[in-house]
């Protein structure tokens, strides 16, 4: 069946960019995580109708880690308010400068259109083409570009509301942008692609992760509206 056609939505101009990955097995995994399961419940050869079941950790592709994931006392997925989530966000193009393996510093974070201007309550979009080249390599998790810890801060001190990206923060043990970000309370809204598609510095975020009870983080749909 194609997809009916439906009146537009009233919000006129806007332009929605979906910066999610789609889900699947072919996911690289984190590294020691399981590898996604998507399994049938019901197929429509047998059941007339089709239901499926899920295994797999939840920082497998585009999520949003909560502060619980690496404090105890951090806010769980279903506690941080959507108000954090949905916001003014900023991007900063950084393909010219982030490097395989190597730290995205202060400097490039200014030299990529974050220098001299407020980024309070906003939501930075640090943008590499990492995931969207490496979701279904064995490097994703390797050879990624990550983020100076003195840089983590940077973003904390500017009380961000939420920072996205596409490219994991740490580069592995002992996690100290992890520590940093969720520490001071921000989500992390990660594995994003489509980034090149958004073609201005300035948009909407919005981000819906799945509301797990007293979840570490949540499976999350994310877009760009323009
Ligand atoms: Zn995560």
């Amino acid at each position: 069946m194609a997809e009916p056609h439906i009146a537009d939505s009233g919000l006129m101009d806007r332009r929605i960019i979906d910066l999610t990955l789609t889900f699947s097995s072919e996911i690289t995994p984190v590294p020691g995580h399981p590898r996604a399961t998507i399994a049938p419940w019901h197929l429509h050869e047998v059941h007339a109708r089709s239901n499926s079941l899920l295994f797999f950790s939840i920082h497998t592709g585009t999520h949003v880690d909560a502060p619980y994931h690496f404090h105890r006392e951090g806010a769980t997925i279903d506690q941080v308010p959507l108000d954090r989530l949905i916001r003014p966000a900023v991007l900063c193009d950084l393909r010219p400068r982030a490097r395989s393996r190597q730290p995205v510093t202060v400097a490039d974070l200014e030299a990529s259109g974050l220098a001299g201007r407020s980024l309070e309550g906003t939501i930075p979009v640090l943008f590499s083409g990492w995931a969207a080249r490496a979701w279904n390599q064995p490097n994703l998790y390797a050879e990624h570009p990550y983020l100076d810890p003195a840089a983590a801060e940077w973003l904390a001190r500017q009380r961000i509301s939420a920072l996205g990206l596409d490219f994991a923060v740490d580069p592995g043990e002992p996690y100290p942008c992890h520590l940093v970000l969720l520490g001071a309370g921000i989500p992390l809204i990660e594995n994003l692609v489509n980034l090149d598609q958004i073609g201005q510095q300035d948009f909407t975020l919005i981000a819906l992760p799945h509301k797990v009870h007293g979840g570490n983080g949540g499976q999350a749909r994310v877009a760009a509206m323009l």
